[in-house]
């Protein structure tokens, strides 16, 4: 009763996945899985680099008073 280890599905393959500290690539099963989601990733954010949707973390006007 001393398996605490929480396991997740890789979201890539979706193997199931020991999240544990020795596991760098978590929730991912391997370096690979990690860099083809990222890449996915990577993709969809070029598409919609126009939009300027965190530009606003340095003024916060209405609590300035
Ligand atoms: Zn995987």
């Amino acid at each position: 009763m001393t398996t605490k280890t929480k396991q997740v599905s890789c979201p890539s393959c979706h193997k199931k996945v020991a999240w544990i500290e020795k596991n760098r690539h978590r929730p991912f099963c391997s370096e690979r899985c990690k860099l083809i989601d990222f890449g996915d990733w990577a993709t969809e954010k070029n598409a919609i680099a126009g939009n300027p949707i965190f530009n606003d973390e340095d003024e916060t006007p209405d609590q300035l008073q």
